[in-house]
């Protein structure tokens, strides 16, 4: 059960510095969004910055899951069974609009948001967003893992670039 950030203890806090301080995302793609995944990592935009460069190639030591993409709906059991193979504390970024709500890909084969399968934590808009869009997500969610947010688990902050 969340506790109220009023209450956290100096121990809970430094645990969260530095859960949000060293996020080890997935290399995960899905489609275009992922192009602007990659560049991240690169010197201009140095997501090395928030602790984030780590991208591992194996779920089971990723906490972070980037959904960069439509979902399509033959691949949806595997985002599922690779999001539990993540261990706690774990989180998920909608990146783009595909992720979010299916974006322009209204039709049977495409999943209208990733948040009808896992929990997201934060929504990047986009199509594709910029990798600044995508900074402003990772601060975002930083926010939410220090303040030990109660809705954790749950969609509902919005990044705006
Ligand atoms: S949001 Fe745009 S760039 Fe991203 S996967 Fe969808 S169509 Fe491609």
């Amino acid at each position: 059960m969340a506790v109220s950030p009023v209450f956290l203890n100096p121990v809970d806090q430094a645990a969260r510095w530095a859960q949000k301080s060293s996020l080890w995302p997935m290399v995960f793609g899905l489609a275009c969004c992922s192009i602007e995944m990659m560049a991240l990592v690169i010197s201009r935009y140095d997501i090395a910055r928030f602790g984030a460069e780590a991208f591992r190639a194996t779920p089971r030591q990723a906490d972070l899951l980037i959904v960069p993409g439509r979902v399509s709906v033959k691949m949806a059991p595997v985002i599922k069974q690779l999001y539990a193979q993540m261990p706690d504390p774990k989180w998920v970024m909608a990146m783009g609009a595909c992720a979010s709500s299916g974006g322009v890909f209204n039709n049977y084969a495409v999943v209208q948001g990733v948040d009808r399968i896992l929990p997201v934590d934060v929504y990047v808009p986009g199509c594709p967003p910029t990798p600044e869009a995508v900074l402003h997500g990772f601060i975002k969610l930083q926010e939410k893992i220090q303040k030990n947010d109660p809705q954790a688990g749950l969609p509902m902050v919005k990044a705006h670039a």
